[in-house]
């Protein structure tokens, strides 16, 4: 619905959800003067928080279950991301004639910043959160949110057409987007590796769900695209594409060479900034900084602001955080890391040996690489939850295929709890223990947030 006019408008927003996006909604259209009625199948418990959060506002709720009725007697249903495309309540309302929107696509639709959009399989939020720091350099006013954050709904009034808005966006996002034929003017996009594939069925599906970051682009627009990954160099845009390397040297591009941070133009070299600048640890990172640099280029911020937005940023919580050391061995939290490439990742951030805690929720997909990461780098893994059996099977694998490496211990572990004992009494000074379980959290927690707090509360309770 096209509407700006939200004045006694009957809205359902299907999805509340813990992290913000959903209570943004909710109190930017009950500030509108719309008629909102709030609906999610978790109970008023779940959502203790984003309840608090919507206190006295005149918003209806129905917890705890979906009603036919608000899908069919109301004039849009708003679908939190969340909330797969092909649930019968949508269906619903698609039957009856209710037009579907969704949060990030009302912001798109009255937001008049600069948008920058970021999506990508890992290293959304790092890039955007870089990205912003960056920017923010540049010009103070700068927003960063989409997938990361709360609604960027509430600021609306505070954004001029120069202020820049930086969006991380995640797959489910941009499909929703899709429905009003939308690209950011400036889009990012990292990588493309299989994840969430019960959800998009296909890697071909969740290929193309990235891949819509471009579909609406016009010919003014920009793409600035990983040249390292085949799946995305490869990909097809509409407008002006700057590409990024932290492999190759590129004669048109941004890329990272000699630890420094390239940006070459029709073959000239000027240097942006060094890899000191950044203080976060592995090759991934520098790749995330070399798509955030690339789109500094794109958006004519100079060296020298670039290299001090850089050093501004301290990295995100749960990814490759440093917790603690204790008795000379250094415990990190990579809760985030919900893939194998993620983990994988991690594994390579690391010169020393590193006993790896891993395992979680079952997504479906294969650990075969991952497994042979492990077998290459790792000292130790200590596996635990629904994945436990399934990676120690990949990890057995590679060794059996790779015989001539010394083998690293594996142990399987009920909880995270008992696996870091089992690090903590077997690592030696020198030696990183690493929480990076490879896997969502759903099986044990309810997300990557209380394992990573769960695992530092662990930490600081060790002798
Ligand atoms: P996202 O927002 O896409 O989930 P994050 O920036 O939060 O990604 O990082 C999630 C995890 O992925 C972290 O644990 C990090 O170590 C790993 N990671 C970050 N960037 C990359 C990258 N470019 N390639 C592979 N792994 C990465």
């Amino acid at each position: 619905m096209s509407t700006t006019n939200w004045q006694h408008k009957r809205v359902t927003v299907m999805g509340l959800g813990a992290f913000g996006g959903g209570v943004g909604l909710a109190r930017y259209l009950a500030s509108q003067g719309a008629q909102v009625t709030v609906t999610d199948l978790k109970g008023p418990e779940a959502l203790a928080a984003s309840l608090e959060a919507l206190r006295g506002l005149p918003i209806r709720f129905v917890l705890g279950e979906h009603r036919e009725r608000d899908f069919i007697d109301t004039d849009v249903v708003f679908v939190n991301p969340a909330v797969p495309l092909d649930s019968p309540y949508l269906q619903l309302a698609r039957a009856h004639g209710v037009p579907l929107d969704s949060e990030i696509n009302l912001f798109v639709r009255l937001c008049r910043g600069r948008v920058i959009g970021i999506t990508g399989s890992v290293g959304k939020s790092t890039t955007t959160a870089l990205l912003g720091a960056i920017l923010r350099r540049h010009r103070p006013d700068t927003l960063v949110g989409g997938n990361l954050g709360g609604s960027l709904l509430g600021k609306l009034a505070a954004i001029t057409p120069e202020t820049f808005v930086v969006l991380e966006l995640s797959s489910f996002q941009l499909e929703q987007l899709a429905w009003q034929r939308y690209s950011p003017p400036l889009a990012l996009v990292l990588n493309v590796v299989p994840n969430h594939l019960d959800r998009h069925g296909t890697f071909e599906a969740y290929r193309r769900a990235k891949e819509g970051i471009l579909a609406y682009q016009r010919p003014e627009d920009t793409a600035v695209l990983n040249w390292d990954d085949p799946t995305v160099r490869t990909m097809a845009t509409r407008g002006h594409c700057l590409f990024y390397s932290v492999q190759e040297r590129l004669s048109e591009g941004v890329f990272f060479a000699e630890e420094t941070f390239f940006s070459a133009r029709q073959g000239r070299c000027t240097v942006l900034c060094r890899r000191h600048d950044l203080r976060l640890p592995g090759l991934h990172n520098a790749s995330n900084a070399a798509a955030a640099a690339a789109a500094a280029v794109v958006l004519g911020v100079p060296p020298a602001t670039l290299a001090r937005g850089m050093q501004d940023f301290q990295g995100l919580p749960h990814r490759l955080e440093w917790v603690a050391t204790r008795r000379g061995v250094t415990y990190y939290n990579d809760s985030k890391a919900t893939t194998p490439l993620a983990t994988q990742r991690a594994l390579e951030a690391f010169a020393q040996p590193v006993i790896l805690l891993a395992g979680g929720y079952d997504k479906g997909v294969s650990f075969a690489e991952l497994g042979q990461a492990i077998h290459a780098r790792a000292k130790a893994a200590l596996l635990y939850g629904a994945t436990a059996d399934k990676l120690a099977r990949a990890v057995a694998q590679a060794a059996a295929q790779a015989p001539e490496r010394p083998a690293p211990l594996v142990q399987q572990l009920p909880h995270l709890e008992a696996a870091l004992a089992a690090a903590a009494a077997l690592a030696q000074p020198g030696d990183v223990v690493l929480l990076s379980p490879a896997c969502a959290s759903y099986d044990q927690f309810p997300n990557y947030e209380a394992r990573g707090d769960h695992f530092r509360r662990l930490v600081a309770r060790l002798p």
